[in-house]
């Protein structure tokens, strides 16, 4: 357990998570708020969601890029692909980017893997000119 802070409401908490408990039981509430309401207006825009549940935007498009919610048929192509832009429902990348997404990562893993010095061959020590070329029987 660590002490940080609330992003919320700023307070010292002990938590694994960016806000405490507290504001952690209003943003559920927010949540279900939201779900709700799109449950039975499913055709509202995201400014109209926000106006009828007092959520504002961006805390829905949080819930939006958490893959929590889904963008309900009013909101349109509201939720775009961080990487190709292409519209998607929930999360942050279309499938494609996501698989894409995990390739790079993957390919960064062992990129970094690969330049990391295996036998370090930097060895301090005096100016010894030890080369072997000059041996002959
Ligand atoms: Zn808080
Ligand atoms: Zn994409």
């Amino acid at each position: 357990m660590e002490l940080r802070n609330c992003k919320k409401c700023g307070r010292l908490h002990y938590g694994t998570g960016r806000i405490c408990n507290e504001c952690m039981k209003k943003e559920e509430e927010v949540f279900d708020r939201v779900k709700a309401y799109l449950k039975e207006h499913p055709d509202s825009s995201l400014v109209k969601v926000s106006e009828e549940t007092g959520v504002t935007v961006p805390e829905i498009e949080r819930f939006l890029r958490e893959g929590r919610l889904e963008v309900s048929t009013g909101m349109g192509d509201y939720l775009k692909c961080m990487k190709c832009g292409s519209p998607i429902k929930t999360g942050k990348y279309c499938h494609d980017c996501e698989k894409k997404v995990v390739n790079d990562v993957k390919t960064a893993y062992k990129t970094i893997v690969a330049s990391t010095p295996v036998g370090s061959e930097t060895k301090k020590g005096g100016p010894r000119m030890h080369t072997n070329f000059g041996e002959r029987k």
